[in-house]
């Protein structure tokens, strides 16, 4: 049992096709076992879904998703997959948001929010993304990026519709880089969207996991933080030794008594 529920959610990005996740989940699965309280999420590419699904359905504890979904069932998208096609072939979750769609492929705050309703009407887990970049982190900006992409999210959800939502706080300048947010970082951030749900009338708990950078090094001390329910992982997630030695090294974590911050002189 962890001490608390966490969330170890795995992003594969555009790694492991059908005959990789196949093989990564029978390797996985030798090395975890169910734990109360825990939940590990995967996010493989869309061709995989199926397989990993089918791979892991003797693990309750296992959950998978798509990385990315149109909010319309079907229609004249090309290159687009949707709820239902996901879901058909054992999706329960999706990432939306991620800062890969948002930068790269520029989507927007709207099509976020949308996205994230779409996702909740067809009854499946949304895992949104917030974060800010370098440049909106040394222009002293970040607080007010991440007040937007919620704002945006909360014009488009009732409160209600928060129940079923998680989101993860994922700084863009940590992820793939190697640089990662602090404890007291991640966990003063999570705090300040709790703050703002808050004032918005969101009156249920959000999970809220973190990622950016995130391995079997530093996951324990991340987990440390009480405000964290979990970790998002990009680059860590993809062999199943490390991403096992990874859970079981963020599972042992202990909470800080404190609960708080590290005092900050000066
Ligand atoms: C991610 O893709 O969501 C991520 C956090 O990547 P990485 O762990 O590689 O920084």
């Amino acid at each position: 049992m962890t001490e608390r529920n966490l969330t170890f959610a795995a992003n594969w990005k555009m790694n492991h096709g059908v005959a990789a996740a196949r093989a990564f989940a029978q390797k996985f699965l030798t090395h975890t076992s169910p734990v109360e309280g825990r939940r590990l999420w995967f996010f493989p590419p869309a061709v995989s879904i199926g397989a990993l699904s089918e791979a892991m359905k003797g693990r309750p504890d296992i959950w998978v998703g798509a990385q990315n979904v149109h909010w319309e069932p079907k229609g004249a998208y090309t290159g687009g997959i949707s709820i239902p096609m996901v879901t058909e072939v054992g999706a329960r979750l999706t990432l939306v948001g991620h800062s890969e769609r948002r930068h790269l492929f520029g989507e927007t705050d709207e099509q976020v929010a949308r996205k994230t309703r779409a996702a909740l009407v067809a009854g499946i887990t949304p895992l949104v993304c917030v974060g800010e970049t370098l440049a909106e982190r040394d222009g002293g900006r970040t607080e007010q990026v991440i007040v937007r992409q919620i704002g945006a999210l909360l014009g488009m959800l009732t409160a209600g519709d928060w129940r079923d939502v998680v989101l993860a706080y994922e700084p863009v300048w940590a992820i793939g880089t190697g640089k990662n947010a602090t404890p007291d970082d991640a966990a003063q951030i999570h705090e300040l969207i709790r703050m703002e749900l808050g004032r918005k009338g969101v009156k249920v708990k959000v999970p809220i996991l973190y990622g950016g950078s995130v391995n079997s090094g530093n996951v324990a001390s991340l987990l440390t933080r009480p405000q964290l329910n979990g970790v998002l992982v990009g680059g860590a997630s993809l062999t199943p030794e490390g991403w096992a030695e990874l859970i079981d090294r963020g599972s042992k974590a202990k909470v800080r008594p404190s609960g708080g911050f590290d005092m900050v002189e000066g």
